[in-house]
């Protein structure tokens, strides 16, 4: 998708914060954090959203929930928040589907 925003972080067309990143997945800081740490994952091919998935996503869907603690607890959190806005009437704003992970505070931050 040549205008979405996440496949030109993908590309490096744009900096961002990568903290991971394999052949199927990047994960990198959010611009706008909400919290003290505040992570987006990503997979590199672009689907839509949470509501474009169907069942030839479960992998990717599974291998993005399952590097949520991995990168939590290196960034030292010992609990987190996972996010996932789905569809514009779910507060989706980059339509390139995302996890949220975030945390930190003691009072945890809601979007
Ligand atoms: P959404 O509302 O779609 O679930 O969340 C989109 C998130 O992407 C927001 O939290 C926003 O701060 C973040 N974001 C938007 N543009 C960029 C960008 O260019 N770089 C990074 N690192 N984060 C972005
Ligand atoms: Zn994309």
């Amino acid at each position: 998708m040549d205008d979405c925003i996440f496949c030109k972080i993908v590309k490096k067309e744009i900096p961002a914060s990568i903290v991971y990143e394999d052949d199927e997945l990047m994960a990198f800081k959010d611009i706008n954090p909400i919290d003290k740490v505040h992570l987006l994952i990503i997979p590199k091919q672009h689907i839509e959203s949470l509501l474009t998935c169907d069942p030839i996503h479960k992998d990717i869907l599974s291998k993005m929930l399952l590097l949520a603690p991995k990168l939590a607890l290196e960034f030292g959190l010992k609990g987190f928040r996972t996010m996932i806005n789905s569809g514009k009437e779910g507060g989706q704003e980059v339509f390139h589907i995302h996890f949220h992970v975030y945390g930190g505070s003691e009072r945890l931050a809601k979007i």
